[in-house]
């Protein structure tokens, strides 16, 4: 059921952490991989370890014409897109909503939420057609709660989440799922690289201290792989915590 033989899935946010998990994860399922991340050679590495079955397209998907530019070389090279995985995104340092910057805020919705929209809007057209498709959302624990992250990030994975429940109300009837995941805290670039606004951390801290334990980024990938499955083609417009059970304290 986990058989992706002769499938394409495109993978934003692909170069690092939970995307190049979830890249190399599809590849083992037999998929062609379209390998995306805003960072050309992280893009290249990972669809370079999968070989000759994957390809990198290098895009800015906060970039209305850059994902113009992704969604046309996939289709170009592997005539369909069946599985979605809109996975990139970016950290708000937690700054509470008094002290985040306009401009991070911005930013963070234009990649995290906004970016999410774009990919989906430009690749629906050739599931529509097919008349088949699964997209699956990378959001977060701070897609259904207030205390998980800053307010930027906060706000575009709760529309995260909206939007992936109004893609699989949307287009059931037209065999499109979309789901989501919910990651709990994970080692990955994110988790290692980001900068923390100390007022926010102070805040968190407590909040964060209830996830027992940090996950790798291959778990998120088989919830991911299940939830584009033929094992999972009655789930649509579910919203998924991948967190050993965090969310549930
Ligand atoms: P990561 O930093 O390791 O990977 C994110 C990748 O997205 C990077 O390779 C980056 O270059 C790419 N990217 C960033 N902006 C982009 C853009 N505009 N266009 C294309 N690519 C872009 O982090 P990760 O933890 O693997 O993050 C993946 C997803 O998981 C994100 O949506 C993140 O919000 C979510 N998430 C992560 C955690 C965690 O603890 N790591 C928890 C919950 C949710």
């Amino acid at each position: 059921m986990n058989n992706f033989d002769g499938r394409v899935a495109l993978i934003t946010g692909a170069g690092s952490g939970i995307g190049r998990a979830m890249a190399l994860a599809f590849a083992r399922a037999g998929a062609h991989v379209v390998a995306c991340d805003i960072d050309p050679n992280s893009a290249k590495q990972t669809a370079a370890d999968i070989g000759d079955t994957a390809f990198a397209v290098p895009a800015d998907i906060s970039d209305e014409s850059s994902v113009t530019a992704l969604v046309h070389a996939a289709v170009n090279a592997f005539g369909r897109i069946d599985v979605l995985c809109n996975n990139a995104g970016i950290m708000d340092t937690m700054a509470l909503p008094a002290d985040i910057s306009v401009e991070l805020w911005q930013r963070v919705l234009a990649v995290n939420l906004t970016g999410t929209f774009l990919v989906t809007h430009a690749v629906l057209p050739h599931m529509l057609k097919q008349g088949s498709g699964a997209i699956v959302n990378t959001a977060s624990e701070a897609g259904i709660r207030g205390g998980a992250a800053g307010a930027a990030y906060t706000a575009a994975k709760h529309g995260v989440v909206g939007l992936t429940r109004n893609v699989a109300w949307a287009y059931a009837k037209e065999g499109i799922r979309c789901n989501a995941i919910l990651p709990g805290p994970t080692m990955t670039g994110m988790a290692t690289n980001a900068t923390f606004d100390q007022t926010g951390m102070a805040r968190l801290a407590p909040v964060l201290a209830l996830g027992e334990s940090i996950a790798q980024p291959e778990q998120m990938a088989d919830a991911a792989v299940f939830l584009a499955s033929e094992a999972a083609s009655f789930i649509n417009g579910a919203i998924v915590p991948v967190d050993g059970g965090w969310s549930a304290a």
